[in-house]
């Protein structure tokens, strides 16, 4: 199943079910607190914190999601993208535990012919947060799942709160095993790559006080009107569905991963650092493509350094695949292919996402060149002086003024049999990273005021959208 079918399917059946359909936000978040999206509910937080009344009970969305916390992981696990899409269904003080767990579990296992997704019950593993029995009782009694497959977690996995006083409860996540060539048996308690976490189900059910930190706060009893959001990966689900090993290989990356060994002559599947550079590649690009859509650029501050910083990782790893030139004309051509079906604004946009990329690109081209001159000096000069170590100094510099990653310096100093005084740059960015933290904390405390979210539900909360819809009718 293709994912703009994957997609369709989640908004017809909520719509079906009462819910109002909801287009995605912008990856801009409406939001002081945050850089990007990073979560379905993050546009009906008003809602949720009860600074506004939604004018529907049900809601359902398929919001654009990034987050940068992941971006280490990309290409290394098979679940974590840079850029994803949840699917969520939500209620204000309308349906709750019951409703949300038959919707998810009748959404899931239907079957294709009934407007479901068709996954066998038997390879559903559950978990509850360690306290709550009213969850594990409605899967057992209720749904009909063996106890053997429901488990119990933690407050880190199985316990959601929005780090400030509010509502906040417990989560029941729902997982897909991938079978023994994914590992040891046991559970997603024990195996997060064999059981495939992929939807999670929020209960917010409590009100919790101040506290000293985010995960340390007085519970301050039953919210009045309890709410549900809930969150299930499309890509994750899409790999499940189309029977592929990992995000990158689902339909709407696979065409940005193949475009890109196609540029670099190497064939996927063969060597595995250069599979993770083609994932990475199908990955960033992606990414780097949806936020130009959204209107982000370039810089070397927030949402603009996260864009540079996958821009500047693809184009990284195609060079460390071989290429020399310029590729990402090709690899946003290619995306834009992919995700246009589903976001025609790229399309309607594509001169100019492409004009971004190409004058970044070309940008780091340079600085690539110079960066290089530099390292140069660098080693004539630590070779004379009889050092075979480049100082800490140097890397640091050239990351921070040439966008140098470190892996790179650290090649071009191999190439010249010399090693890099890596504790040293480790702590000069170790320091810059603390300074940038300060910054991030006193710019945080002086924005955190909520009545924005007003402002924004005031201006879009009234609307009930249908061009969502009508448009993925029309363009698939
Ligand atoms: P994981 O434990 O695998 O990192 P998570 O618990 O951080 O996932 P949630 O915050 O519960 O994820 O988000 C809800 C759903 O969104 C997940 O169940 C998953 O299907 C999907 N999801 C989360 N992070 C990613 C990602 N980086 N790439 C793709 N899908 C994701
Ligand atoms: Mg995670
Ligand atoms: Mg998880
Ligand atoms: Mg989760």
């Amino acid at each position: 199943m293709e994912s703009a079918e994957i997609r369709k399917r989640w908004l017809r059946f909520f719509e079906e079910r009462g819910h109002t359909v909801v287009p995605s936000a912008s990856l801009v978040a409406d939001d002081p607190t945050l850089l990007l999206v990073n979560a379905g509910m993050v546009p009906f937080k008003p809602y949720f914190l009860g600074e506004v009344k939604p004018t529907f009970k049900r809601a359902t969305s398929v919001q654009k999601c990034v987050r940068t916390l992941d971006i280490e992981e990309v290409g290394k696990t098979t679940r974590h993208g840079s850029f994803f899409q949840m699917c969520g269904n939500f209620s204000f003080g309308d349906y709750f535990k019951e409703g949300a767990i038959a919707l998810a579990w009748e959404l899931l296992t239907n079957s294709v012919a009934d407007g479901g997704y068709g996954l066998d019950p038997e390879k559903l593993w559950i978990t509850v947060y360690l306290d709550d029995d009213e969850a594990e009782r409605i899967w057992r009694d209720v749904i009909g799942v063996p106890p053997e497959r429901i488990q119990r977690l933690g407050k880190s996995e199985n316990f959601w709160s929005m780090g400030v006083p509010g509502p906040c409860g417990p989560c029941s996540e729902i997982n897909y095993d991938r079978g023994p060539a994914y590992g040891e048996e046991g559970g997603p308690a024990v195996n997060g790559e064999r059981y495939l976490e992929i939807w999670n189900l929020v209960f917010m059910q409590f009100e919790r006080g101040a506290g000293t930190g985010k995960d340390d706060y007085p519970i301050l009893g039953d919210l009045p009107a309890k709410n549900i959001d809930t969150g299930l990966g499309l890509e994750r689900l899409a790999c499940i569905l189309q029977g592929v090993d990992n995000l990158y290989e689902i339909d709407t990356s696979r065409m940005i991963l193949d475009r890109a060994a196609e540029l670099t002559g190497k064939v996927y599947g063969q060597d595995h650092t250069t599979d993770v550079s083609l994932r990475v590649v199908a990955d960033h690009v992606r990414t780097a493509v949806m936020l130009i859509g959204d209107g982000v650029v370039p810089g070397n501050e927030g949402r603009g350094y996260v864009l540079r910083r996958m821009m500047r990782r693809a184009i990284r790893n195609m060079r460390l695949m071989g290429a020399e030139g310029a590729t990402l004309h090709d690899l946003v051509e290619t995306t834009i292919k992919a995700m246009g079906p589903q976001y025609p604004n790229l399309v309607e946009d594509a001169e100019r996402i492409d004009a971004v990329s190409v004058a970044e690109e070309k940008r780091f081209l340079a600085r690539l060149q110079e960066g290089t001159a530099l390292l140069d000096e660098s080693i004539v000069k630590a070779k004379s002086a009889g050092s075979r170590v480049l100082p800490g100094e140097v890397a640091f510099l050239l990351h921070d003024t040439e966008g140098f990653p470190i892996d790179l310096t650290l090649e071009i100093a191999a190439e010249q049999g010399l090693a890099v005084d890596e504790d040293g740059f480790r702590r000069l960015m170790n320091e810059q990273r603390q300074r940038a933290k300060k910054d991030a904390q006193a710019r945080k405390q002086g924005l955190a005021d909520l009545s924005v979210y007003r402002e924004v539900a005031d201006s879009s909360g009234g609307t009930v959208f249908t061009g969502y819809l009508d448009t993925a009718n029309e363009v698939t």
